[in-house]
């Protein structure tokens, strides 16, 4: 028997479309991701980019409180070791908000498999959903929420040093006994870039902020943190040239080229995050929807979740390379979902 709907994505926008498809009595089914080493290095685990983050100040609805006593009354007991749950008075972490999130979402019937979808049917009607597993799930619609990933740079040597020492997430990686009271560099110059390096303060001797440019595009209060704080050292017309390492110790160092004349310089370093942006999580969709240069699903018309195929919609940063947030994640979540239910029920009049 065919789905009624198939969510792919359990971010903010994933979640969102199973609370609303569920409480329409569509029965969603999620995908919500594979735990496997390679979504670990890619960042596409479970969860979402939010997974990745610490404190979320700007999710309206979650202002700094004592949130532990609310969690364990809301969220299932065995969920609690993928929240990290703070203690004491703190605006809501990117854990915390996804499980709670999830825990709504199964809360009024939403069914989850824990795998990636790695190949989709829209040619054919209802649509085929293959997973990793090698399951394959007929669907009338689709609501894909697969988010995005970051970026790297492409150098040979960031890739030779990934999990020894080049990271792309420091909230994931930043508490690792190799980066402890040690010099560390982040690489960008947006609130990415300048929230890792606020962080990693904690762990690090000293944070150099490696920017091309000579101004930051982060919002001004994250600029403002970064900025003022004494550890953090901007390194302003700066690219990253090259990881410097060896087997033994992994990196020890970076090679910086300035951007406004022909100089290199050395850094020592014992880690590298990127902080460059982010990239679509579409390749399974590859030949199947429109999208645009840059791999983001086009929706088709203002204010609607369509895409180029008919009961195909799309929610959240797969197909937002403008604004990006949580909460306007949410907000296309839940407007694929009421897309998905209208157009569902045009099609049995
Ligand atoms: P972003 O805003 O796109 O910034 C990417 C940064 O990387 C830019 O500074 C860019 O430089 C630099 N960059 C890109 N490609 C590069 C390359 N090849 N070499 C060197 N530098 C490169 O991405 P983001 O910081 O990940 O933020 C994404 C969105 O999430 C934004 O809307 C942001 O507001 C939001 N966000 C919010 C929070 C928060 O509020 N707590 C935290 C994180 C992210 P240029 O500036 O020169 O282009």
């Amino acid at each position: 028997m065919a789905e009624k709907v198939i969510i792919i994505g359990s971010g903010p926008a994933g979640w969102s479309a199973a609370v609303y498809a569920a409480r329409a009595e569509l029965a969603p089914l999620v995908f919500e991701g594979a735990i496997t080493e390679e979504n670990r290095l890619n960042g596409t685990l479970p969860l979402g980019q939010l997974a990745l983050t610490t404190e979320v100040e700007n999710y309206a609805g979650f202002p700094a409180g004592d949130l532990k006593a609310f969690l364990e009354t809301a969220v299932a007991p065995d969920r609690f070791q993928y929240m990290n749950v703070h203690e004491g008075k703190h605006a809501v972490t990117g854990p915390e908000l996804m499980e709670l999130m999830r825990q709504q979402a199964l809360n009024f019937g939403t069914r989850i498999v824990t795998d990636d979808v790695v190949a989709v049917n829209l040619q054919k009607r209802p649509f085929v959903v293959r997973s990793l597993a090698g399951t394959e799930h007929e669907a009338h619609a689709l609501i894909i929420a697969t988010g995005a990933r970051a970026n790297y740079l492409g150098l040979e040597s960031e890739e030779a040093f990934k999990n020894r020492g080049v990271s792309a997430c420091a909230v994931c990686d930043g508490a690792l006994p190799r980066f402890r009271n040690k010099p560390l560099i982040v690489v960008g110059g947006g609130d990415s870039a300048v929230e890792e390096a606020t962080y990693l303060t904690k762990y690090a001797s000293k944070v150099h902020i490696v920017h091309r440019r000579d101004k930051l595009r982060a919002s001004m209060i994250m600029q403002q943190r970064a900025l003022g704080h004494s550890k953090i050292q901007m390194e302003w017309n700066h690219t990253l040239d090259e990881v410097l390492g060896n087997d033994k110790e992994g990196v020890t160092g970076v090679r910086l080229a300035s951007t406004v004349d022909e100089k290199r310089r050395e850094l020592p370093t014992a880690g590298v995050f990127l902080a460059i942006g982010h990239t679509p999580n579409t390749a399974f969709l590859k030949g199947q929807l429109e999208m645009n240069a840059m791999g983001f699903i086009k929706w088709t018309a203002p204010f609607r979740t369509t895409t180029s195929v008919e009961g195909v919609f799309a929610a959240g940063d797969v197909a937002d390379d403008y604004y990006k947030q949580a909460v306007t994640s949410a907000g296309t979540g839940c407007m694929a979902a009421l897309d998905a239910e209208r157009w569902l029920a045009a099609r049995e009049a």
